[in-house]
């Protein structure tokens, strides 16, 4: 069968790929130290848990609206309100199986064959082939650790043309974990402002993995003027360790979300129902599960910190947000392992990982960050402290 070509221009996602080597080893009996994850390790809080049990039973188990229910649409924009300040209203929110899924609708609304999205690197690894995948051509822009791994307002300039139709900002990110002060985004705001036919997608997932004071700014609320060209994405996915429930939102301007909508009633008519009950009480319910998690998950950031820079040839940036720490092996490159292999960059350099002391990360090319490597927190402090150790080791086996 001859697939199509917005198909060919696309790969699995290298995260995918990496679990299915994990499990392909685990099940040749090794013991793999798996620091890939891109998923929180604890349960599902209880009482969401039990929203969507009390949901199914009650028979909410039909078609929703395209939009969601009012429940998870009043809780969403209760969220906003209350996490940024923002005001929305219904008919500025769209829901979805998962932020993916509504950020992937965004660009198929909006984009045709050569315009421009605008992707500052490190980036998480779907953007630029849900662009592809959308016809679009994706336009990335280096940012450097020595800026934060963040886009500045003289390295946006000269990316916007006149077939931008989008700059995509994804703070606190994955997977660097840095996040955009409210300075950063009104220097950035200040350039978007002289451009009005360009919108901003921020994709906002791990707002509330949030380790510094008050909470991570938001574009919209950081600057009024842009806020109907603002595409909020987020979900609870990470937030409420719900990844196997896909459900996420979209929030900005009507006709944006209304041509999100359109293509939603054809193509899932809605997400599931039962999701939808248990997301609003995420949102809408006790919050501690965030505030527990998120202790742990600092924990586990600063103890995974400390053990990397304990390592001679790696170094790391301290996350603000998310539970990802990016590694940089420049010094690694270039060295002889033991078996006189040199290792040519940082996708050798995992290899050398996983060969040698079976620990599993993922190479930074894939994030468009060659010369690191992706750690996942999202792990037991024992599973961090042991795979640390080893990598340590399988350094100091670099000659
Ligand atoms: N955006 C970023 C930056 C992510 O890291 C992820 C998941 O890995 C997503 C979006 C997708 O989230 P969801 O599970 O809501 O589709």
């Amino acid at each position: 069968m001859t697939t199509a070509a917005r198909v060919r221009r696309i790969s699995p996602s290298p995260s995918v790929a990496a679990a299915q080597r994990v499990r392909e080893l685990k099940s040749q009996g090794l013991t793999i130290h798996d620091l890939t994850v891109g998923e929180p390790d604890f349960d599902t809080p209880a009482h969401v848990k039990a929203a969507a049990i009390r949901a199914i039973e009650a028979g909410e188990t039909k078609y929703t609206s395209v939009n969601g229910t009012p429940a998870l649409r009043a809780a969403i924009i209760e969220k906003l309100r209350r996490r940024h300040g923002l005001e929305y209203t219904d008919g500025t929110i769209t829901v979805g199986g998962g932020a993916k899924q509504v950020i992937f609708l965004a660009l198929t609304a909006t984009l045709d064959e050569g315009d421009e999205v605008v992707i500052p690197a490190p980036y998480w690894v779907s953007y630029p082939d849900m662009v592809r995948a959308n016809d679009g051509t994706p336009v990335v822009v280096d940012c450097p650790e020595s800026d934060g791994f963040k886009l500045t307002p003289e390295r946006l300039r000269p990316a916007l043309t006149d077939r931008t139709r989008w700059v995509v900002l994804n703070t606190p990110g994955n997977p660097t974990g840095s996040a955009y002060t409210t300075a950063e985004l009104r220097a950035l705001a200040a350039v978007l402002l002289e451009h009005p036919h360009v919108r901003v997608l921020t994709d906002e997932i791990y707002d509330e993995i949030w380790y510094d004071d008050g909470a991570s700014p938001s574009l919209a609320a950081v600057e009024p003027r842009l806020a109907d060209r603002v595409f909020l994405t987020n979900g609870v996915s990470k937030t409420y360790a719900m990844t196997g429930w896909r459900l996420g939102y979209g929030a900005g301007p009507a006709d944006l979300v209304t041509a999100v909508n359109t293509l939603q009633s054809q193509i899932s008519s809605c997400p599931s129902s039962i999701s939808q009950a248990a997301a609003a009480a995420a949102l809408g319910g006790p919050q501690d599960f965030v505030r527990e998690s998120v202790e742990v998950y600092r924990a586990r950031r600063d103890t995974t910190v400390k053990l990397i820079r304990e390592i001679p040839q790696l170094t790391c940036t301290t996350p603000s947000g998310g539970f990802y720490l990016l590694v940089n092996c420049r010094a690694a490159v270039g060295r002889l392992t033991p078996t006189g292999h040199r290792i040519q960059d940082d996708e050798d350099f995992a290899r050398h990982l996983l060969d040698s002391e079976q620990v599993a990360v993922i190479h930074g090319s894939a994030y468009g960050a060659p010369g690191y490597f992706r750690i996942s927190f999202a792990t037991s402090t024992e599973v961090l402290t042991e795979a640390c150790a080893r990598i340590a080791a399988a350094c100091a086996a670099l000659s």
